[in-house]
């Protein structure tokens, strides 16, 4: 495959923008290297590179774009939008229905508040959730990504539950120290934490269903026992459904799962490809926000009119029959296939999936929290991702990422990838 035009302009990138991309996933640190491939355009399921070579693209650009790329309503709208202005700073009616969607869709969510993304609304949350209980500690699953903000970017040290130490730097031990992280589908670390810092304690922030060190559900009881141990401490139950809001069904993980959190952070999805970002919750713990409350939150960019009109026209698309149902069904077929390809070969493969969201491991055993995805053989996914870009197939360049279906994946993309799916095993078991 020639991508002599892809290497040309990461030359020219690397003098003018630090590292070459715009966020350090793009980079291809996490499969040994390369030339990241440069899409000059995308249309449906597929993307065209800047040497004119064709994908199918299951990276979704990390989630958003669930209807594939350029999708004529979605388009439509954002068209509309950009004649009659893409900024105002004024309150817009566009805001008043698409907050009035999101709230019939996600029940929990009695007010809320449009941001620009996913980081800016669990920082809120956060910010909100230390508000109301006048507390300033925060529990988190190890492995969960919540965007970039200081609180987040923290890990754990050793043990199950233990206090953090800055995961980047230029994060102050001070707010590290805040911040508690146990691992995911560990009740008994969660009850440790409760026990120790309970009382210190505003929040858990939690992923229901993680994506971020692949698919992982949730084990039966999992999220009702931290409900129930969160509320008895006197905290709030925060849920960053930045990815899964809109992922799975026409609503959020809460519906899926049955259970509902205090407050709910979104992005992705709901902006249909432009940015946004949106938190809301309980109504009472809402109101602690300015400007009826002491807890401070702006945005200049909050609620344009661009992400608005393509955030419903994204929601109006998903909300038609059978939207999921196909999903899940090409899902159940990838997956199979590619179960089926990596016994042919002997290769070691298991995959979590949850209707058009996958994730593929190169390891024999389950995967239920960071560490076992931790566990899972990098290199050989790398091997992997490298001979199936050849064939055309586009994944995101890390073995912790989901591969993502939209709308407009058909039977025969279905067909052709797991096609090469079986060239690349094949290769791969020489
Ligand atoms: N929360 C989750 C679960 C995410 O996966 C992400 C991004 O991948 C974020 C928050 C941050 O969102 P954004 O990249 O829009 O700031």
């Amino acid at each position: 495959m020639n991508i002599s035009n892809s290497e040309q302009l990461h030359k020219q990138a690397q003098q003018h923008i630090v590292g070459g991309v715009n966020s350090p996933s793009r980079a291809y640190k996490g499969v040994g290297g390369g030339t990241p491939i440069y899409m000059e355009r995308g249309q449906g399921a597929y993307f065209w590179d800047v040497d004119g070579n064709k994908y199918i693209d299951f990276l979704a650009a990390y989630g958003p774009i669930i209807t594939g790329h350029a999708h004529p309503h979605i388009t439509e709208a954002i068209t509309k939008a950009a004649h009659n202005g893409v900024l105002y700073g004024t309150p817009t009616a566009l805001e008043n229905k698409f907050a009035k969607m999101l709230k019939d869709a996600i029940p929990s969510l009695e007010k809320v508040r449009f941001v620009n993304s996913g980081t800016e609304a669990v920082m809120t949350t956060i910010r909100v959730a230390r508000a109301y209980t006048k507390r300033n500690k925060i529990i988190k699953f190890a492995g969960c990504y919540h965007g970039h903000s200081d609180p987040v970017l923290v890990q754990a040290g050793s043990g199950p539950a233990t206090l953090g130490t800055p995961d980047s730097a230029g994060v102050p031990q001070a707010i590290a120290q805040d911040v508690i992280t146990v691992p995911f589908n560990d009740i008994d670390a969660y009850k440790e934490a409760i026990s120790q810092w309970g009382d210190e304690v505003a929040a858990v922030l939690v992923e229901p269903i993680v994506g971020n060190f692949g698919i992982v559900e949730p084990k039966p009881g999992f999220l009702e026992q931290v409900n129930e141990l969160t509320h008895g401490a006197g905290a709030l139950v925060i849920y960053d459904e930045v990815i899964t809001a809109f992922r799975f069904t026409y609503g959020s993980a809460q519906q899926i799962l049955n259970i509902e959190p205090d407050m709910t952070a979104m992005g992705k999805i709901i902006g249909g490809g432009l940015p946004i970002g949106a938190y809301g919750g309980r109504k009472d713990i809402m109101e602690q926000v300015a400007p009826l409350g002491p807890a401070y939150q702006a945005g200049t960019m909050a609620g344009n009119p661009a992400s608005m009109s393509a955030g419903i026209a994204c929601l109006e698309v998903l909300n038609q029959e059978g939207v999921y149902q196909r999903m899940d069904r090409l899902g159940a077929k990838l997956e199979q296939g590619i179960l089926a390809y990596a016994r042919e070969y002997g290769l070691p493969v298991t995959i979590n999936r949850l209707i058009g969201a996958l994730t593929v491991y190169f390891s024999e055993r389950e995967v239920e929290n960071y560490q076992d995805a931790e566990n899972t053989d990098g290199e050989m996914f790398a091997k992997f991702f490298k001979l199936i870009l050849q064939e055309g197939i586009n994944l995101a360049p890390s073995k912790y990422e989901a591969w993502f279906l939209t709308t407009e994946h058909s039977e025969a993309d279905i067909d052709q990838t797991l096609d090469a799916v079986k060239k690349a095993f094949a290769a791969m078991s020489q």
